[in-house]
């Protein structure tokens, strides 16, 4: 099976009530993870690549691996461009055979925002074979490479926005801002309450009644959630314990996401998760062997990491398991 787009993954995992995981990749081992993980769950996947990972590994490297990825396994898998700054990028990556991309001008004022999403999704949808577009109405803290926005100078989706804007540009998915957040370090501690038995951080709860609004105004149309990791704290407990210094880092809860995918979320955005768990297995292999040198051995167990948390996300949170 080549690429897909994402246009019928969303629409079975909104009738079926569960999201795909979109989850980054930069390198090799970290693609072997994700897609020998949804192998063994028999779950479609989506493979996306932000600006800096494509300045890291360069564009050729990543679209390479990914079709090695689909020869290897046989899966339904989309290649997708994550916070695509502008047209040209856009342009670029369908050019080079992307399945999807993200067009992000959710920083700029509306009208701007609609006339440059519009003018990429003329040229995806013109494109043989069609191209999915992802547009975004509403920002998100935190960072993800080149994207920084500031704590506080985030702002939620506003429902009265989205009809108009779907109509208008045609977009086939929305990425919408409902309280996730990106990067490992989600949440300033003054925004959380603090567990008193583990002293970990617990995040304010989702939006889950602008989620609802969006979802009444746009019926049958599939939403995305950026910044949804969930910094599960055993991968951050295993870093501390073998010399890392990750003081407060915090996430989305599992159980909330879990919610959100059987609701109108059709795509949910896994990066940070991914790096903790590659950190982890590499922290823990030169805690016991600090003798070795050979990449493979301490590569390899950050590998089995990613592999086991991508399983994990795919059953207990985006319930894709089993639906190919
Ligand atoms: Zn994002």
């Amino acid at each position: 099976m080549p690429l897909v787009n994402s246009k019928e993954m969303f629409e079975k995992a909104y009738n079926g009530g569960y999201a795909i995981g979109a989850f980054n990749c930069n390198n090799m081992e970290i693609v072997q993870a994700i897609t020998e993980a949804a192998k063994e769950c028999n779950s479609p996947v989506i493979l996306q690549v932000s600006a800096g990972a494509r300045k890291y590994a360069k564009p050729i490297y990543l679209k390479k691996m990914v079709e090695a990825a689909v020869e290897d396994t046989g899966l339904p898998i989309v290649l997708h461009l994550d916070h695509g700054a502008d047209f040209e990028i856009c342009k670029d990556c369908i050019d080079a055979g992307f399945t999807s991309v993200m067009i992000d001008c959710s920083s700029k004022p509306f009208e701007e925002n609609i006339a440059i999403t519009r003018k990429v999704v003329e040229y995806a949808h013109a494109h043989v074979p069609y191209v999915t577009v992802e547009a975004e109405l509403g920002t998100l803290a935190g960072i993800e490479d080149d994207v920084k926005v500031e704590h506080g100078a985030e702002s939620y989706t506003k429902p009265e926005d989205v009809e108009e804007f779907v109509r208008r540009t045609g977009c086939d998915s929305l990425a919408i801002a409902i309280g996730t957040s990106h990067g490992a370090y989600k949440f300033k501690p003054e925004q959380c309450t603090r567990d008193p038995k583990t002293g970990v951080l617990l995040p304010p709860p989702l939006r889950f009644d602008i989620l609802e609004e969006v979802s009444k105004r746009l019926p049958g149309f599939p939403i995305v959630l950026h910044g949804s990791s969930s910094v599960n704290q055993e991968y951050v407990k295993i870093i501390n314990d073998n010399g890392g210094a990750l003081k407060d880092a915090v996430g989305v809860p599992e159980d909330q996401l879990r919610q959100a995918a059987r609701l109108a979320v059709c795509k949910i955005n896994i990066d940070s998760d991914l790096r903790l768990a590659m950190t982890a297995g590499i922290r823990e292999h030169f805690e016991a062997h600090p003798e070795h040198f050979d990449p493979r051995q301490y590569i390899g167990d950050g590998r089995a990491y990613v592999k086991q948390l991508v399983k994990h996300k795919i059953v207990d949170v985006l319930g894709s398991n089993d639906k190919i």
